[in-house]
């Protein structure tokens, strides 16, 4: 038998804790500052580290929070530390992070107008804020995913449920000879595979077509597969352009592709998943040029807009199809506002919807444009100057133009044939690994044509100049340090 009364933590208990929370984690920016930017648990010790089973009676906060610090805390690799450089960093500021607490708080389930009035009117808002900073057209209706993940899914289903409605009732299997095919660069993000996957489309049904000298989709090669495809009988559906691809941040040619996807009538979605905020600088609206004759676009605020993980900005000029595509109430979820209102549920195959509107709109409150703009700016800069101190060095070599926040670069050693790319790969691979073991940074990696790049991408908030030198020198000494192949 429980002596504790049933109910929430009592109102006193919440404040304190509150409070001890947030002291917490204010001195938990400064201390992790000294600890490595990737953990270095091993597999599994997270794990070992705690028990099996829930306990039996209730504990204290105060207690949970010491063993969060005292186990989980080196387990966090550190997303937010000025010293993140891998992948895409995630886009974090401590506004943010306070209005996604606010969100949980105050428990807002967005997936009717009724159920949250607040969340669905503020998301429409919000994004016509996003839309005019960054440029994209009236026409386009926008919604809040988790992940551009998400958005593709979304995108492609809309694209099938024009081209064929009734795969909506009899599936595709009932469709007949002749596969739909969707076409993305070869550099295109492995969502719009699995997107392919998850509608059924089939995996061999996405063609992925070759990138110029700088990475970019050719457009001829798109027409000519789009053509051999017909030829073989099958329908060509959509096409994915990518502007800011994943391993180097190049951007496909979006007035061709949208020329033809005219012409041949397909879905164009345009993944901006990452260098989409940079359109907001007047100086970078060239990137997304030919998106206003998209059907989808995609751009993830969590990405480089300091929005905390997650939220994912999904635009569409065809919302109607995704609706007719998706929608389906219940009994138990119609409402007599239903015509005069947004349901979200209808724009997704996801019923229920976190208030992720809330924290764009701290963030683009508390920062505003201009501040967004210069903090963008200082990340453009900050990967120039590390692109400039590569091309300076005869021992590296940049492998991209630099279009954003993202440099490619590859190690080139004295002692090894540059025709060499296996030992150039190992080399590379050693020496990424050597600079990720000072704790310091964390880069990643990518492959580009057989070769082994290590990936800088700026876009951290707290990132400075001092981090980037800092990168920079240790990549600069273990470079020099290493042997050209490893010791037996
Ligand atoms: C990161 C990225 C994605 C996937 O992002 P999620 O929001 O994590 O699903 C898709 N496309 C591009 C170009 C990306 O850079």
């Amino acid at each position: 038998m429980t002596s504790t009364p049933p109910g929430d933590m009592p109102a006193d208990e919440f404040r304190d804790d509150g409070h001890r929370l947030v002291d917490w984690l204010a001195g938990y920016f400064q201390w992790s500052l000294d600890r490595p930017v990737l953990s270095r648990v091993e597999p599994g010790a997270i794990r070992a580290g705690l028990p099996a089973a829930a306990p039996e009676s209730g504990e204290p906060f105060e207690r949970i929070l010491q063993d969060f610090e005292r186990i989980l805390v080196p387990g966090l690799t550190q997303w937010n530390h000025p010293g993140y450089f891998a992948y895409f960093p995630c886009g974090f500021s401590s506004p943010g992070a306070l209005a996604d607490f606010l969100s949980t708080a105050v428990s807002q389930q967005a997936m009717l107008w009724r159920t949250s009035p607040a969340a669905t009117e503020l998301e429409e808002v919000v994004l016509g804020w996003l839309r005019r900073a960054i440029g994209v057209p009236d026409g386009f209706e926008g919604v809040i995913y988790d992940t551009a993940s998400t958005a593709v899914v979304h995108a492609l289903a809309a694209a099938r449920h024009e081209k064929a409605p009734e795969v909506r009732t009899r599936g595709l299997t009932g469709r007949g000879p002749g596969a739909f095919r969707v076409y993305c660069s070869e550099h295109a993000h492995s969502s719009v595979d699995k997107a392919v996957i998850v509608l059924g489309l089939g995996h061999e049904n996405l063609r992925r077509i070759p990138a110029d000298g700088e990475f970019r989709l050719q457009p001829d090669r798109l027409a000519a597969a789009i053509d051999d495809d017909r030829k073989a009988g099958h329908t060509p559906l959509a096409v994915v352009a990518t502007v800011g691809t994943t391993s180097v941040a190049s951007v496909d040619p979006v007035p061709a592709i949208a020329d033809l996807c005219a012409l041949e009538g397909l879905w164009l979605h345009v993944d901006a998943a990452y260098a989409g905020t940079a359109a907001i600088l007047p100086e970078c609206r060239w990137a997304i040029e030919g998106m206003e004759r998209a059907d989808s676009f995609v751009v993830n605020p969590h990405k480089w807009m300091f929005t905390p993980f997650d939220l994912s900005a999904f635009y569409c000029r065809k919302m109607d199809v995704l609706r007719a595509a998706f929608g389906l109430t219940p009994d138990y979820l119609k409402t007599p506002e239903s015509s005069e209102v947004r349901n979200l549920m209808d724009t997704g195959f996801q019923l229920g919807r976190r208030f992720r509107a809330l924290k764009l709109w701290v963030v683009m409150r508390y920062f505003g444009l201009e501040g967004i703009s210069t903090r963008l700016r200082e990340h453009l800069r900050l990967a120039r100057l590390f692109a400039d101190w590569v091309d300076e060095d005869a021992g590296f070599e940049r492998v991209a133009p630099v279009l954003f926040s993202v440099v490619g670069v590859r190690a080139l050693p004295h002692g090894l044939d540059r025709g060499d790319t296996a030992a150039l790969n190992a080399f590379n691979e050693r020496l990424l690994a050597a600079l990720n073991d000072t704790g310091e940074v964390f880069l990643s990696h990518t492959m580009l044509g057989g070769r082994y790049v290590i990936r800088f991408a700026v876009g951290n908030i707290r990132t400075t100049e001092a981090e980037v030198r800092r990168a920079w020198d240790r990549l600069r000494k273990l470079a020099a340090a290493l042997p050209p192949t490893p010791p037996p």
